[in-house]
């Protein structure tokens, strides 16, 4: 078996935990509650989940995705998160030969799953993430460049300012975009960077090819008001139930009434893709102003 299995195969289980923390933090963080206690709990039924029951991945096949006490389904977005969680920590081990470079990885690529589902679902990215990701990946990358790490501290700073700049300026621009993007964009930036700028411009080009993809399909729903701390806040003080683990589909379906914008009855969004969805019959395949796109709801 190669290093580079081996590292994966070890890395994986570790992965599994960070997963299941990872599966925590999308309950609890948009809802503001706190990541360490209550211990978890049936949202429907409100016993607490037995630490057998809460062993990454396995407790939800062996439950058959179902609470143990009331048999209220237990949503599959939880397993498939910390599997996916589980899959990046250990891919990022067995790209990495650098323990640093692997570590930092790693950690930047468990976010992602929970970053994804939470952007999702209550179509933010929280800033009680990014901002202990805007101060926790820089200082790694000074502490492992001291270390002598093969990571690059110039290249991060250019990424950071080049990726969360550039985002920033097409948030400004177009209004589409959320702060909380512009963020993710710095530390992504700090991350590739690190490694090499050439991986900023891969990522770029990507998200340069999503953007313009949204643009098409839909016009932005997200204003600059509801974004980042402001909807944060929305959400926390209409937070109903202390619950945490699954079933957050329920919950946050009951706190989409009172999200102020998704739909096309509200006010029009300031982009050209507006117009030509509401000048049909142009060459362009419209879709109707509110339908969501893949990544944007
Ligand atoms: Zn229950």
């Amino acid at each position: 078996m190669s290093d580079a299995w081996l590292r994966a195969l070890v890395a994986f289980p570790f992965g599994l935990v960070v997963g299941s923390f990872m599966t925590v933090v999308v309950a609890r963080v948009p809802a503001g509650e706190s990541l360490v206690r209550p211990r978890s709990r049936c949202p429907s039924c409100g016993t607490p989940i037995r630490n057998r029951d809460n062993v990454p991945l396995f407790g939800w096949v062996l439950l058959r995705g179902r609470c143990r006490a009331c048999s209220a389904p237990i949503s599959p977005v939880y397993p498939i998160v910390e599997l996916t969680t589980a899959a990046v920590f250990a891919a990022a081990f067995a790209v990495a030969d650098d323990p640093w470079v692997a570590v930092m990885l790693a950690a930047f690529l468990s976010l992602m799953p929970a970053i994804t589902v939470i952007d999702v679902r209550h179509r933010i990215v929280p800033n009680r993430l990014m901002y202990p990701a805007l101060v926790a990946f820089p200082a790694f990358v000074l502490v492992a460049a001291a270390a002598g790490a093969d990571v690059d501290v110039v290249r991060a700073a250019i990424g950071f300012a080049a990726f969360g700049g550039g985002l920033l300026l097409v948030a400004l621009v177009s209004g589409g975009m959320g702060m909380g993007d512009v963020k993710l964009a710095a530390v992504e930036g700090v991350v590739l960077g690190a490694l090499g700028l050439r991986y900023v411009a891969v990522a770029a080009g990507a998200a340069d090819v999503a953007v313009a993809a949204l643009a098409k399909r839909a016009p932005p729903t997200r204003t600059p008001a509801r974004t980042g701390p402001s909807r944060a806040r929305t959400i926390r003080s209409s937070r109903a139930s202390s619950s945490c683990w699954p079933t957050a589909p329920a919950s946050s379906a009951s706190r989409r009434p009172s999200r102020p914008t998704t739909t096309s009855t509200s006010r029009p969004p300031r982009s050209s893709a507006a117009s030509w969805s509401r000048s049909t019959g142009s060459a362009v395949p419209s879709a109707p102003p509110a339908a969501p796109s893949a990544f944007r709801r």
